[in-house]
């Protein structure tokens, strides 16, 4: 019998397990895959580093500065700033404190006017002033109406925002809530967007790697959880005196059925690989025409040339959502918009796989977003953590799980608030 058992192997997870087992609780997590790392995984295929679903670390993530050894994990920056796909060419946005030159050459240059650029200029601003609980926990509609509020343009919300804020959110509505809008805002502002070299999956790794040998059973599905305990699928009964559900939303709904079961945003990543980059530099792409299907595009290996073996370059283009169409015919729209985009070398680039993602993210309207983090014991011994808790992230995934560790310790040191 363990102290205690967590159920999934994910970041919140992970976390949760190495605060109890930093306290001297002995923890068994359950993980029905076959490694650690839930929404994080990265496949290796051909030399070729193939992240489950494009995605990056914001290096100003609290919880993730506290925890994760970022050296370790060989960190490689994008630009900070986006190119814009706009009337046919592609337009530099660049953040105006790290690229100055950049940013003035472009003033005038993108969707958007000038006074939109100055709007831009004066909310990284006051967000820079602001901390993150304020931003946490100002009064929110959603992020159309936030923009709408700011005074933006429609030119430079559909040319901009759209693409920027719904790729992150998987939400080219932009119904979700401000206050994330903000703080992710402010977190760019604060830190740079990276990869780590061996993808990444080497967040999960390295925290599983800092457990004591043995606390992680893989191929472990847990079909039921009660007091005192789970049941295994196939009917094996394991006991301890706590169990944390660390699954996504909609299982730990089903596992607990005392937690709300999310909406998901669900997104598409295809990858290719190429002779050379047609970009050349660590920077995304994102799609303001919105034509689509492609939302945003980047070059991992610019980013981090481990990504790709050598004289290659590995492409990822996300797709918001799961279109109807099957590889073959997905491929043939994206790279219709691609060879737009870069021309004749398109025909070059040969898939190397395709990633559907139905449940990639919770969505967090203003609704949900109402207590920016919601509780973590639902009952005596029956606690849950996960992204679906806090704000949907690697950030809110980990310190849900920390959170999870303090309550189930009955200690109130644990992090208040989502930082
Ligand atoms: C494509 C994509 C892009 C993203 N982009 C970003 C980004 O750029 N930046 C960012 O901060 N965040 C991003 N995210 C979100 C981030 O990855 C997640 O918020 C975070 O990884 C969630 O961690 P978690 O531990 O809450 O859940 P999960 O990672 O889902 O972990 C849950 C674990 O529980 C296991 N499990 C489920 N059911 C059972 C069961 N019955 N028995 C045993 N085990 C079970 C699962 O296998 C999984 O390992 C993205 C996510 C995706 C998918």
């Amino acid at each position: 019998m363990s102290d205690v058992i967590v159920v999934g192997a994910g970041l919140a997870g992970l976390c949760c397990a190495r605060e109890l087992a930093d306290h001297g609780l002995d923890v068994l997590v359950l993980e029905r895959g076959d490694a650690p790392g839930g929404r994080l995984r990265t496949d290796e295929v051909n030399g070729f580093l193939l992240d489950r679903g494009f995605q990056v670390l914001l290096t100003a993530y609290p919880e993730a500065r506290r925890a994760l050894d970022y050296e370790r994990l060989g960190l490689r920056p994008f630009y900070a700033g986006a190119l814009v796909r706009h009337h046919g060419g592609f337009a530099r946005v660049a953040d105006p404190l790290r690229h100055p030159l950049g940013a003035a050459r472009n003033l005038r240059a993108g969707p958007g006017s000038l006074v939109d650029k100055l709007r831009v200029a004066r909310l990284r601003r006051r967000l820079s002033r602001a901390s993150l609980n304020e931003v946490l926990e100002a009064p929110q509609v959603s992020m159309a109406e936030a923009l709408r509020l700011e005074g933006f343009s429609r030119e430079i919300v559909d040319g901009f925002f759209r693409p920027y804020l719904g790729g992150i959110f998987l939400d080219p509505a932009l119904e979700t809530s401000s206050r994330l809008f903000a703080y992710v805002f402010k977190l760019f502002a604060q830190g740079e967007a990276a990869l780590p070299a061996a993808g990444m999956q080497a967040i999960p790794r390295q925290l599983a790697e800092s457990l004591p040998k043995g606390a992680v059973r893989l191929a472990a599905t847990v079909e039921a959880v009660d007091r005192g305990g789970v049941t295994l699928a196939g009917g094996e009964r394991l006991e301890a005196g706590a169990v944390v559900v660390a699954t996504d939303g909609p299982e730990a709904a089903r596992l607990t059925g005392a937690v709300e079961t999310p909406a998901a945003r669900a997104t598409t990543c295809m990858y290719f690989s190429a002779e050379r980059s047609p970009l050349g530099e660590p920077i995304l792409v994102l799609d303001g025409e919105g034509r689509g299907p492609v939302n945003d595009l980047c070059v991992p290996s610019d980013v981090a040339p481990s990504y790709a073996p050598p004289g290659a370059a590995l492409i990822s283009a996300t797709i918001l959502g799961i279109p109807p169409l099957d590889d073959d015919g997905l491929e043939a729209v994206v790279l219709e918009q691609l060879r737009r985009w870069f021309g004749a070398q398109v025909d070059g680039w040969r898939r190397l796989a395709v990633y559907r993602i139905p449940f990639a993210l919770p969505a967090q309207p203003p609704a949900v977003l109402a207590l920016p983090q919601r509780p973590v014991r639902l009952r005596d011994g029956l606690f849950v953590c996960g992204d679906h808790r806090d704000t949907a992230s690697i950030q809110g995934a980990m310190v849900s799980g920390r959170r999870a560790a303090a309550a189930l310790r009955g200690s109130d040191s644990g992090p208040s608030c989502a930082l």
